[in-house]
């Protein structure tokens, strides 16, 4: 079904005389929750919203890519669902009629379902997010639910049960009426690489479903920096339980001053930025790993150091102005939190040879201490 269609059924029966403008805007506001001023349309200077006769243009020819792709991450079908069934009961059934000319499926039950999914795909076409064929499409879905079967529950449990996909933040088990059940998929990150289990993450449907077709590059770099922290997440969790921290992290410390200017150049970091836009909703993957350090070993950290500094192992002062250097250094924007996180963390791995999550452990303690990331560090 093409946009134009969707869009006139649909203002027939549940636009309620709005004009085409106004429908448009209530249409998107039922799928998407980004919001107007995020959207990547033209804007009207004087208002900073969508020109109407844009949207005039999109509901007769279809909307642009650039438009389809602001959205394409952040859908969803339930929350359009919702919406439907709070219009009359008459115009749904109505709806429903019109639907059936072009799926004979449709009832006056499964219709708000059927509506969403297709609505979903003109979005996802219109990005530019489709297999090359049918024949394509089928050998992904199967490959991705015999990877899950493989490796599902691993996944799952590595990111926590939620959908590791950056902004997205869905839950992958639902419990309704005492019964149990887990809704989720496995993607493949690099798609030009071997689907092993360290090329793979846990998605909601939606997620997965989106990202099945997408070859960009910036996405799939920012995936594999989630990958790679939940990596070492789950390997901090398994090992360090029964293992002294002290001698790592002071290993880890102690070679921080080592750190050279040139080592600090490309990236980027902004403390003040990473403030505000770190939360659950943002990155999950990133937020719950930084979380999960900071709530485990902060206090633990906090004691080795202090008493590393009073022995003279370290110069705590001098390790925490450096830090703080880095931060300052790093200030030439672009990167995602993921990438800034990793960076750091990997570059004291160089100069430390330490495991990843010890590096990791100590750059969360000092976001945490600089009052980089306040709300996790209360
Ligand atoms: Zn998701």
């Amino acid at each position: 079904m093409e946009f134009k269609d969707f869009f006139s059924m649909m203002k027939n029966r549940i636009s309620d005389g709005a004009d085409v403008p106004y429908f448009f805007r209530d249409l998107m506001a039922m799928i998407t929750d980004v919001t107007e001023e995020e959207w990547g349309t033209p804007k009207d200077p004087s208002t900073k919203l969508t020109k109407d006769n844009t949207l005039r243009t999109y509901a007769k020819r279809g909307f642009s890519q650039k438009f389809a792709q602001s959205i394409v991450y952040r859908l969803h079908p339930e929350m359009f669902v919702e919406s439907l069934k709070t219009r009359p009961r008459a115009a749904l059934a109505l709806l429903a009629e019109d639907y059936k000319s072009y799926d004979p499926t449709t009832t006056a039950d499964n219709m708000a379902e059927k509506l969403a999914d297709c609505f979903t795909d003109i979005i996802r076409r219109a990005a530019g997010l489709v297999p090359q064929s049918e024949f394509e499409r089928q050998r992904l879905v199967r490959q991705a639910y015999e990877l899950k079967q493989q490796y599902g529950e691993y996944l799952r449990d590595e990111a926590d049960n939620v959908c590791a996909f950056p902004g997205c933040g869905r839950l992958l088990s639902v419990s309704e009426n005492g019964k149990f059940s887990t809704i989720y998929e496995v993607g493949i990150i690099d798609k030009s690489k071997e689907p092993k289990v360290d090329n793979l993450l846990v998605f909601c449907p939606t997620c997965q479903a989106t990202y099945m077709f997408d070859s960009n590059k910036k996405r799939r770099k920012e995936l594999a920096g989630i990958k790679k922290i939940l990596i070492a997440h789950k390997q901090s969790m398994q090992l360090l339980d029964s293992m002294p921290l002290e001698k790592e992290i002071i290993g880890v410390i102690s070679k921080i001053k080592n750190l050279k200017e040139k080592d600090l150049l490309d990236p980027s970091l902004d403390p003040k930025d990473i403030r505000e836009k770190l939360s659950p909703d943002e990155n999950f993957a990133l937020y719950n790993t930084v979380k999960g350090y900071v709530d485990t070993y902060y206090v633990t950290l906090k004691e080795i150091i202090t008493n590393a500094d009073k022995r003279g192992e370290i110069d705590y002062e001098e390790v925490q102005d450096q830090m703080k250097a880095i931060y300052k250094r790093l200030h030439k924007a672009g990167k995602s939190n993921v990438e800034v996180f990793n960076e750091i963390s990997e570059k004291i791995h160089k100069v430390s040879f330490q495991e990843d999550f010890y590096c990791q452990i100590v750059v969360a303690f000092f976001i945490a201490k600089c009052e980089v990331f306040d709300a996790i560090a209360q």
